[in-house]
């Protein structure tokens, strides 16, 4: 038996994003089957859709930022049961037994992470030969990919954390971003508003760096003390070396040096 699931995909890189029916496999002992509510859109699923970094194979189904609730789970499973609500990110498998798997750095894996997306299904269970994400009714994931979302959040805002949120929050966490410190964030994307809002209330005093006076005022609105406007060459010379840290959410390739 197996789980059908409708989604949509793209059949190449120039078309359009189209109804698609496939199979997930059943819950193994260690799995988690999920009911997707939501799943937000990052723009990496554009780029993958679109072929723009080279290895997306067809049919693709994008998506992992991930938000559902658990509807049944595998027989070793101890961290989920029915009704959770949980969420899947950037991976759903890894070997688990290397040195990077073990400290919990399964990115890092010796022997390749499997992406939410367009990665070789090593698992297996059903005729696919990738993963399928997000964009989609269900999904099933190792319980060690699944995590618990609270219940007082909303879902649907919720989902972007999955990508977005983690991509930003992990180097403020790292580098320990805190009270007293200046911190730009440059670009108000989908990146840039997580970065605003989680330096915010981490107590940073908070510093949009952009080239437009709209999304400056929308970062006032999301939680920024001040906007500095890249294009104003005053303005920037004025607060060469006054920051403490600065996040660079701009997703293309962008001279740095001012
Ligand atoms: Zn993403
Ligand atoms: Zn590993």
């Amino acid at each position: 038996m197996t789980i059908h699931v409708h989604s949509y995909a793209t059949h190449s890189a120039t078309s359009e994003l189209v109804p698609f029916t496939f199979e997930r496999r059943d819950p193994r002992p260690s799995d988690v089957a999920i009911d997707i509510l939501y799943c937000g859109i990052c723009h990496s699923d554009i780029h993958s859709a679109r072929n723009e970094w080279g290895w997306t194979q067809y049919p693709f189904v994008p998506g992992h930022e991930i938000i559902g609730r658990v509807f049944a789970v595998g027989n070793e499973v101890t961290k989920y049961k029915v009704g959770d609500l949980v969420g899947v990110g950037c991976l759903v498998d890894s070997c688990g037994q290397c040195a990077s798997c073990h400290d919990g750095l399964e990115q890092y894996c010796d022997n390749g992470f499997t992406g939410t997306y367009g990665s070789e299904d090593k698992i297996g269970g059903t005729p696919h030969k990738l993963t399928f994400g997000g964009y989609a009714e269900k999904i099933t994931v190792d319980e060690r990919f699944v995590l618990r979302i609270p219940e007082n959040l909303d879902p649907a805002a919720a989902a972007p954390l999955l990508c977005a949120g983690i991509t930003t929050y992990s180097p403020l966490k790292h580098w320990n971003v805190g009270a007293g410190q200046k911190v730009g964030i440059i670009g108000l994307g989908g990146l840039g508003h997580m970065g605003v809002k989680f330096a915010h209330a981490m107590g940073a005093h908070v510093v949009m760096i952009t080239t437009s006076p709209q999304k400056g005022e929308d970062a006032q609105k999301l939680g920024a003390d001040e906007v500095l406007l890249s294009k104003e060459s005053k303005l920037m010379a004025a607060a060469q070396n006054s920051f403490d840290f600065l996040l660079n959410t701009i997703p293309v390739g962008h001279d740095v040096d001012p």
